[in-house]
Parts: C-alpha cells; structure tokens; sequence
C-alpha cells in the first residue's frame, strides 16, 4: 500500500516537474520482507550474520577467479562485489550496502530466500527423491550450500542478458550419484554443484566463461569427458576449469 503511495507521488512529481532526475524518485525504503530484513546500513568494518546474509546474495558478483568468504566480515572483497551488484542493477556503485541495495535484494529473493530465477525443486531431484538427504554432508548443510549456488546462478543469468538456465541436475545423494555415473568425488553429494542444461538460453560455452566471475571454481563444459551436454559449476576451494571445446 505504502510502495503504491509513493509511487503515485513520484508520478505526481514527474508530471508536474517534468525532468526529474529518476534518481530523486527511485530511493524505496528498505521494506521488510518475509525471507530477511537488514536492519542497518552495511559498510567495510561491518560485521555479523546480516553480513554474511549479504555475501551469500552477492557471491555470485566478484571478479574472474574470485570467490567470496561468507564469513560476516565486510571487508573490501565483499564492498568490491557489492559494487558489482550496484552497477549490475543500475544503482549508485559506492560499495555500501543501504536502502537502495536491500531493496533490490528483496525485490529478488522469494519467501524463502531463494533468488528470483531459481527454486530449491529445480535443485533437489536427487533421483527423484525430491529432497537433499543421503549426500555427503547434513540436508541442512547441503540446502545451504545449495541456496549460495543459486544466488551465484542468479548473478550469472542477469549478466548474461536474463535469458533462462535450465538446471538438468543438482543436489545427489551417494547412492544417486553412484548411479548417474557421477564421480566419486562430485561435489553434486554436497549440494556444491549444479549441471546448466542444453535447453538454457545462453549457450554451454557462455555459461562456462561467465562461471569463472561468478565465483564458481569448478567449471567443466564441451570437450570435457562427459560434459557435451551440459556445463557444470561447482563451489570448492581449488580451481579446476576446463572446457577445451570453449
Ligand atoms: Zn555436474
């Protein structure tokens, strides 16, 4: 109700005014929203969980090689991808986290913190289980895991135009991953890693390149043993991308 009010101010403002810089109008207060609110602006020296509720959300905006700690401390690889995140949407780039920020992070994420794009049933099929159970690491563990990929994912699509990423295979329990062929290894046991379909908009090689400044340090596109049909992005701490057909 309130949004509609000051929205119809700011159309009231525009017609009279008539050459109002979008930038007086465009500054929503930051509203709560069911999945999480920010209470306080949010700069370098900051630290806590509301911190570390925004480098999940901003994981996905670092530089090429890059991949953000989650560990609650604003420090100037968590302001540099803020800024990214900024630019990315069109607001003022100065690496803090205000208003203007929370409120596009909220337009983005659904009720249950998920990012707009992506929902955890695309991410949980396990062999059709339907659920993160019997991987490597606790459910819990691995839908969290699986919610940073998401939000990398959804950095990723935005950078590529907003065209669509089918997710073909997520989270695996042992037995599933045993059973699909995968590796021994995969980080699909640890909700770590997700397979980016043949039927995304972009194509396998664009997604494979704009992985590696989504923070993604696993990344296995065409060329790669088994990797024709998909492109496929994982979280671990070594790197490891190959694509030889990209
Ligand atoms: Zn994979």
């Amino acid at each position: 109700m309130r949004k509609r009010l000051t929205f119809l101010l700011a159309a009231l403002v525009l017609a009279i005014a008539g050459t109002v810089t979008v930038s007086m109008v465009a500054s929503p207060e930051a509203a709560a929203d069911e999945c999480y609110t920010w209470n306080r602006t949010l700069s370098q020296g900051a630290s806590g969980s509301d911190v570390t509720q925004l480098q999940i959300r901003v994981a996905g905006w670092v530089s090429s090689g890059e991949n953000l700690a989650l560990d609650g401390q604003y420090g100037p690889a968590t302001a540099n991808a803020v800024k990214r995140f900024q630019a990315g949407y069109g607001l003022g780039a100065d690496g803090v986290a205000g208003p203007q920020t929370f409120g596009k992070l909220y337009q983005l994420q659904d009720g249950d913190c998920t990012p707009a794009h992506f929902a955890y049933s695309e991410f949980d099929d396990n062999c059709g289980a339907n659920n993160f159970n019997g991987g490597r690491v606790s459910a819990a563990t691995a839908k969290r895991n699986v919610l940073r990929v998401m939000w990398q994912l959804e950095a990723m699509r935005h950078k590529l135009g907003d065209r669509p990423i089918v997710i073909t295979s997520s989270f695996r329990s042992v037995s599933c991953n045993a059973s699909v062929g995968g590796s021994s290894t995969s980080l699909h046991m640890y909700g770590q890693a997700a397979d980016l379909g043949l039927s995304s908009s972009p194509s396998q090689c664009q997604m494979w390149n704009a992985g590696k400044s989504a923070g993604f340090e696993e990344l296995l596109s065409q060329g790669y043993p088994g990797h024709n049909d998909h492109t496929h992005v994982g979280n671990k701490s070594s790197r490891f991308w190959s694509a030889p057909n990209c």
